[in-house]
């Protein structure tokens, strides 16, 4: 069977053929090339590509194979996400303890980007709450793999970018939780400075921190924002979930320029709603506010739009992200969708997680051929000057000599990447020929 496969930034995909899997049990496919397992390809750039191979199709892969409703233990298919989890447990009282910005994520994305959430201060990455999967390799070998058996396997495929075989079931500890409410507060801040220190007081009593960051605003308002904390509480015994609504077309172009998005940031930043002292949120906005609109990713128009999230070491983080800020704003190149967000101390357990200290922020940028890829490249620059990195889920662009530096075990990495698995992204940090 086969179909074309994007991902999220819908920039031009390469040729490839999609094969679905129908479960677990199946063998891999003899055919020749190679194989990327492919979720629900909600990376944005060519991580979860394979151009002139096959992609697996993991989505049916799509049961739940056990749940101890007294320990949140859960095992499921690779191909269930996240949101089917919280759909079977939060009704129990668990929810996924590190949950990225969409619900639309299958278990085996989520470990092959040891992905993060709003409380990696508090709770760390996927690898984390992972406590075991199973793994199979081309030669046919069925691997248990956790922190203590396999466990160097276990450390390369966390994080692994689908390239050490087909995970295919796995096992996560869940979060005790009260309900799906979370109660917190958002409010204003004017600069940088300011962000930090909300940061650093907001960590300690709150499990979930964010901010949205004004890309427009230039001169004394760089860095101007809006943080957002909030921990899980009760509330209400029902909610009615929103429907979500799907952009009916594709636009011809972008709908985000140079004015649309300097007038809606600077709408979005003063808006009343904005500030909100202890406000009680329902755990889809307050996680997943895009989720409500399917497919918004099209808003970017047909040459779609690349995203570059980065982490910067703590020490240099309110001078390197003011810098890439100003150089941004300057460019009028950006989007409305920037988040800055710390991340904790907690080691990762994967060789290639992109989670480390410092500070992350994360931008979207509509597809403007080689402006967009110049400003991308100076953006790199000071990305690798502070001794920081780029998240692969996110890139479709950084250079091999930027992957080898952000990621300085990918070495000891490639020694466990299975012979017949290969990626566009793979193929392109490591040099060899498309
Ligand atoms: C709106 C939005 C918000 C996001 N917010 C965050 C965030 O807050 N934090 C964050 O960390 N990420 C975030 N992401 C990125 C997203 O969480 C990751 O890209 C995630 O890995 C996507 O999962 P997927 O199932 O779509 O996998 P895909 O994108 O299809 O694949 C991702 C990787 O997983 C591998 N893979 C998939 N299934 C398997 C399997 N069964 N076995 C082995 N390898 C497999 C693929 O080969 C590929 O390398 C966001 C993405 C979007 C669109």
């Amino acid at each position: 069977m086969s179909r074309q496969a994007l991902s999220w930034g819908r920039l031009p995909a390469p040729e490839q053929r999609l094969i679905k899997l129908g479960s677990r049990f199946d063998a891999l496919p003899t055919t020749t090339g190679s194989l990327l397992p492919y979720g629900l390809g909600r990376s944005y750039g060519d991580s979860c590509l394979n151009g002139g191979g096959a992609l697996l199709g993991t989505r049916g892969l799509d049961r739940y194979i056990a749940f101890d409703r007294d320990s949140g233990v859960i095992e499921v298919e690779a191909g269930v996400s996240l949101g089917e989890i919280i759909e079977l447990a939060l009704p129990q009282g668990w929810f996924p303890a590190a949950l990225p910005g969409t619900r639309f994520v299958t278990v085996g994305g989520a470990i092959a980007n040891d992905v993060h959430g709003k409380n990696h201060h508090r709770a760390g990455s996927f690898g984390h709450q992972l406590l075991g999967f199973e793994l199979l390799r081309s030669d046919g070998q069925v691997l248990h793999c956790s922190p203590t058996a396999n466990a160097a396997l276990f450390a390369a495929t966390v994080g692994g970018l689908g390239l050490t075989g087909l995970i295919r079931r796995a096992s996560l500890q869940l979060l005790r939780v009260p309900g799906p409410w979370i109660r917190g507060s958002s409010e204003r801040f004017g600069s940088l400075a300011e962000f930090f220190a909300l940061s650093a007081e907001a960590e300690a009593a709150s499990a979930y921190t964010v901010a949205w960051i004004d890309s427009s605003a230039t001169g004394a308002n760089t860095g101007r924002g809006i943080f957002i904390r909030g921990n899980h509480a009760e509330g209400p015994a029902s909610y009615a979930a929103p429907r979500g609504i799907r952009l009916p077309i594709t636009p011809p172009l972008s709908l985000i320029n140079p004015l649309t998005l300097a007038a809606f940031n600077a709408l979005y930043y003063r808006r009343p709603a904005a500030t909100a002292r202890d406000a009680l949120w329902h755990w889809q906005p307050f996680f997943h506010p895009l989720d409500a609109v399917l497919e918004w990713n099209r808003i970017y128009g047909p040459h779609g739009f690349y995203q570059y999230q980065c982490v910067v070491p703590m020490q240099d983080a309110e001078t390197v992200i003011g810098e890439m800020l100003r150089r941004i704003a300057e460019s009028k190149l950006g989007s409305f969708l920037v988040v800055l967000k710390t991340f904790g101390n907690m080691a990762a357990r994967g060789m290639l997680s992109f989670p480390r200290p410092g500070a992350t922020l994360a931008i979207d940028f509509p597809n403007r051929g080689a402006q967009t890829l110049a400003l991308l490249d100076s953006l790199d620059a000071m990305t690798m000057a502070a001794g920081g990195a780029v998240y692969p889920a996110k890139d479709a662009r950084m250079s091999a000599a930027a992957f080898r530096q952000y990621f300085p075990q990918w070495q000891a990495f490639a020694g466990h990447v299975d012979p017949r698995f290969s990626s566009s992204f793979w193929r392109r940090v490591t040099e060899y020929p498309q």
